[in-house]
């Protein structure tokens, strides 16, 4: 059972997150929606301790899924960066900006990039693209995440600024666009760099705040650099290039890590934990 405990704390920590939105908010949606994505990654937790290889898959697919579909698609949610800006600067803590909060700036001071790992709606789909190592070495491109983030933040300050009619409207149709454009770029950039990750190494916005935030993350991969023997399996396994066989926070990409645990299955001495 002591196994299990992790998946029980962070099915804990989403719930006081659930109970106290539900209750500050008078809301049942907080507590319906945080009790589903927590219950969904304590049981996905609990499927990767107990050695199941779709742990994470399933995770993905049963949170980005709900996130996409019913947040997104029919609740007419825009859960992208520029939803984040958009309930900013309305001053309105929901939807987008309570998301942000928990999943991208502040979760990821617990969880790391948990997020990037088990929820992303568009890892999701990129996760299941051949190339689940990179295929060649890391692109010194990783300017272009700011010119995106810079990007989406004059967007949506020039809707405010134009004082346009109907911004609910125009801001789902930016999600729609947004999304389609996100994975039509992701794909293309899957197969030029043969890297599924590629587009989160490059592209994404987001990691503008999960980056320095995961950094001094609690949940991480260590490395005991003592019983490790150079075999250099877990950097081949590696999706994100981390050097995960050092273990100081500074070690390269270190913030690029998504959780997947893949280095660990690889390392065969168990210097990974
Ligand atoms: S880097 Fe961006 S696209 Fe990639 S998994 Fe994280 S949030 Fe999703
Ligand atoms: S393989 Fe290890 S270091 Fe690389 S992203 Fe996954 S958990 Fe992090
Ligand atoms: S797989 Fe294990 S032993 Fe090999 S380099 Fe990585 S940490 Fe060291």
């Amino acid at each position: 059972m002591k196994k299990y405990v992790g998946s029980l704390a962070m099915f804990l920590v989403f719930e006081a997150v659930a109970v106290s939105l539900w209750l500050t908010k008078n809301n049942l949606f907080y507590l319906l929606n945080f009790t589903y994505i927590g219950g969904c990654i304590a049981l996905g937790l609990a499927l990767l301790v107990s050695g199941k290889p779709y742990a994470r898959r399933f995770v993905q697919l049963a949170v980005g899924s709900y996130m996409l579909v019913y947040l997104g698609l029919i609740c007419r949610e825009n859960m992208q960066i520029e939803g984040f800006w958009y309930y900013l600067f309305l001053g309105v803590f929901e939807a987008a900006t309570i998301h942000y909060a928990v999943a991208k700036i502040f979760g990821p001071l617990l969880f790391g990039r948990g997020w990037c790992g088990y929820a992303c709606w568009t890892a999701m789909v990129l996760d299941f693209l051949p190339y689940k190592t990179p295929a060649a070495p890391r692109k010194k491109i990783g300017w272009i995440r700011y010119v995106v983030f810079i990007g989406s933040l004059v967007f949506v300050s020039s809707l405010f600024l134009l004082k346009l009619a109907n911004l609910e409207r125009i801001m789902f149709r930016a999600f729609l666009a947004g999304n389609a454009a996100y994975y039509v770029v992701g794909i293309v950039l899957a197969f030029a760099f043969r890297d599924n990750r590629a587009f989160c190494k490059y592209v994404c916005p987001v990691t503008v705040f999960l980056k320095p935030m995961s950094y001094y993350s609690l949940v991480r991969i260590h490395c005991d650099e003592d019983k490790c023997i150079h075999c250099g399996k877990c950097l081949k396994a590696c999706p994100m290039d981390v050097e995960v066989n050092k273990e100081s926070r500074k070690r390269k990409n270190g913030t690029e890590c998504i959780l997947c645990y893949e280095c660990k299955k690889a390392c065969p001495v168990k210097a990974l934990r």
